[in-house]
């Protein structure tokens, strides 16, 4: 049995109970529990705080979790981090009142910054070799310009919104974060092999979300010029078609290239694309 520690609650705990599911991973998924095992496969999820993950991944009161790298480098502990999640992206970044002149980081120079990311905070400085003060708060980062707490906020941020609500303007990324599986680093053979198992897993359902499946129909003559410009994972597979001279080419394409090369297979004569999602892709 592996035990894995997902969110609770917050902006990882859909998305994390969303990636298991995808994985097959069946389990009751009522609100209140805290610790429950999969019908279907030899884990059991533990619900807990983001904060708490790493130090109980380290302790072994649970064997691997999901959590942001942010908050993996904060709290430092010893596990290792054995896959990309590619959700939850974001950045920590500092953030100064919007009507302030920004210099470039020499600005933090003697100032008060509010975050709840000291750790990451102090390195940063440390690195740039800035001699700032950091007023640890737990939430509500962004308010404490405006309260008078701080001069600036080094705070979490994907589109910017709350800090622009907050009359505050980002100026410097610290750290670029998304979603990731961290691990126990002395995990017992049976748990390595039930991670192994659930990794395999992981990696065919964000196969499948970076990739969709293309059918499209052409005259026979313009098949080897869309052949090149869409590549597939060996090579494509061409149906004829019942009108004579005319055939249907089906592939895998990454969504971004699909959106680059899709006037190319159009001026190469590609008629009727119909680009379809995948569930899980092995390769
Ligand atoms: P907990 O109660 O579990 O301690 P929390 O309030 O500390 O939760 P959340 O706000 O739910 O934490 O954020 C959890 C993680 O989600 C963050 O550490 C970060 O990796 C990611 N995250 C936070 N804000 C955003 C955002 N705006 N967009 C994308 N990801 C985010
Ligand atoms: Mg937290």
């Amino acid at each position: 049995m592996l035990k894995i520690a997902i969110q609770k609650s917050g902006r990882l705990s859909e998305s994390s109970r969303k990636l298991l599911e995808e994985c097959g991973i069946k389990f009751f998924n009522g609100s209140g529990v805290l610790k429950t095992k999969a019908v279907n496969f030899p884990v059991e999820i533990l619900f807990l705080r983001d904060d708490d993950i790493p130090q109980y991944v380290e302790q072994q009161v649970a064997d691997i979790g999901i959590l942001g790298e942010n908050m993996v480098y904060e709290k430092d502990k010893d596990v290792k981090i054995v896959e990309k999640l590619g959700f939850a992206q974001c950045r920590l970044s500092l953030a100064i009142p919007k009507d302030e002149e920004y210099p470039g980081p020499s600005y933090f120079t003697k100032k008060k910054v509010a975050t709840s990311y000291t750790k990451l905070l102090s390195d940063y400085f440390r690195k740039n070799r800035i001699k700032a003060e950091i007023e640890e708060i737990s939430g509500s980062v962004e308010i404490a310009p405006g309260i008078g707490l701080a001069d600036a906020v080094c705070d979490i941020v994907s589109s910017g919104s709350t800090l622009l609500t907050n009359g505050l303007r980002e100026v410097e990324t610290v750290l670029k974060s998304q979603a990731v599986l961290i691990s126990n680093k002395n995990l017992s053979k049976d748990k390595g092999e039930i991670l192994d198992k659930l990794l395999f897993r992981i990696r065919a359902v964000k196969n499948a979300k970076e990739n969709k499946y293309i059918l499209l129909n052409a005259p026979e003559s313009a098949i080897e010029k869309i052949c090149r410009i869409l590549p597939g994972i060996k090579s494509p597979t061409i149906l004829p078609l019942a009108e004579k001279g005319w055939c249907s080419l089906h592939s895998v394409v990454k969504e971004d290239e699909f959106w680059e090369r899709i006037n190319q297979l159009k001026n190469a004569g590609a008629q009727g694309i119909l680009v379809i999602p995948i569930e899980k892709l092995v390769v």
